[in-house]
């Protein structure tokens, strides 16, 4: 889950992290007592989750109001292009207003996982702000990355390697050596993905200042973080993955057009596997869990029709907690409230199977049931070329 740069900073506030004074606002007429209250130079920035939003025309410097009414007005409610967006843009709902500060250097700084080493590692580097991309292809030897061992955390000699890779003075290293500090609790109790601040700036004061924010919160860590979770921005989630969260069921949507109704993780990704041999691509991933009801299965098929790219369904269930009987009923209670018109496949082994197959029989519906994963893989086959 991405936050916004004003979340962002709102979080980084709360853990002492120095950032610049600034206020959200939604419609220009918020502005003035802003202006009032922070003085000029003003920084008025779209609240877009991508990056680019400098380059993109997003982000403007204003020296007088109504440079800064100018730059509000254009902002608020454009569609902002960026090199992150996509050809169509997003719509800007809101700008943070802040004070404009006098930026003597802009740094790079980031943390991010690497998954391969399960290590932590900063980022970092002299040539902060918007070319940061060029920087990482053409001069790369000026980014240094500093790797963590997560069980020894962030030792002193690592802040010192740093703080003599960017050339700071001892005052600022200091300085530096604590936001780092800051920052790595941060990651790790938010339980953090990705964190980014460029450009993190050294002010003509000799302050640091982090004048961008990005912050990528592992979405899976959400349950245990509600003040965060309630952050989440509707406009980034996907609607069909929002609904079935709130049902709760384990959904993630893929880009093909066969549906899946799996029980059981791994049975899921097996079946996933085996769409593929098929030479067809999976719609989604959804388990139903092992003690799914027929309700679940009801609610599965619901979500997997309210996706215009599924053009037959497959449903493969081991029955064990979860009776093929109690999973017949359901999908034949599933077909007959939504009017099902699509081509289903069920594939359906174990507890009470034979029960189950009659139940599908003598539902009328027209569904193909088979028994084997190879059979599974022949008819699915025959749907892929269905459009
Ligand atoms: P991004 O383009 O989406 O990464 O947006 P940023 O928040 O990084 O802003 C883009 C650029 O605007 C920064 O790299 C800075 O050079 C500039 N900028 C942002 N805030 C200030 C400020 O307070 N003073 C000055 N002089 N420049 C700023
Ligand atoms: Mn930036």
């Amino acid at each position: 889950m991405h936050l916004h740069e004003y979340q962002a900073k709102e979080l980084f506030r709360t853990f002492d992290i120095p950032v610049p004074e600034g206020r959200v606002i939604r419609k220009r007429s918020e502005l003035s007592p802003i202006i009032d209250e922070l003085g000029l130079p003003l920084v008025v920035k779209a609240q877009v989750l991508a990056g680019g939003r400098g380059k993109g025309g997003g982000v403007r410097l204003v020296q007088t109001a109504d440079e800064a009414n100018d730059a509000t007005t254009a902002i608020l409610g454009m569609e902002l292009v960026t090199a992150q967006t996509g050809g169509q843009g997003k719509t800007v709902h809101s700008v943070l207003v802040e004070q404009g500060l006098n930026i003597a250097r802009e740094l790079y700084l980031s943390l991010l996982i690497d998954r391969d080493r399960a290590e932590i590692v900063i980022i970092t580097s002299l040539d902060g702000g918007m070319a940061i991309e060029e920087v990482a292809a053409s001069t790369p030897e000026r980014i240094i990355r500093i790797r963590i061992n997560p069980l020894i955390g962030l030792q002193g000699y690592h802040l010192r390697q740093l703080a003599f890779g960017l050339k700071l003075s001892s005052q600022l290293g200091k300085e530096m050596a604590t936001l780092v500090r800051k920052l790595y609790r941060l990651f790790v109790e938010c339980d953090c993905s990705q964190l980014e601040i460029n450009p993190l700036v050294v002010t003509t004061e000799e302050q640091l200042s982090a004048v961008d924010a990005k912050v990528e919160i592992d979405s899976s860590s959400l349950y245990r973080h509600p003040e965060l979770a309630a952050l989440q921005d509707p406009d980034d989630q996907d609607p069909l993955e929002a609904e079935a969260r709130d049902i709760g069921l384990n959904y993630i949507r893929l880009e093909g057009t066969i549906g899946t109704i799996v029980n059981g993780a791994g049975l899921a990704m097996a079946t996933m596997d085996l769409i593929k041999q098929a030479g067809a691509e999976p719609a989604n991933f959804l388990d139903v869990g092992g003690g799914a009801s027929s309700e679940m299965i009801e609610k599965g098929f619901r979500i997997l029709l309210s996706d215009q790219q599924v053009t037959g369904i497959f449903i493969n269930i081991f029955g064990g907690i979860l009776r093929c009987d109690v999973l017949a009923r359901g999908v034949v209670k599933a077909a007959q409230k939504t009017g099902l018109n699509l081509p289903v496949i069920v594939r359906m082994e174990g507890t009470n199977v034979d029960e189950g197959r009659r139940i599908l029989t003598e539902s009328g519906l027209a569904l193909t049931t088979v028994s084997t994963l190879n059979d599974a893989a022949h008819e699915l086959a025959a749907l892929r070329d269905l459009r």
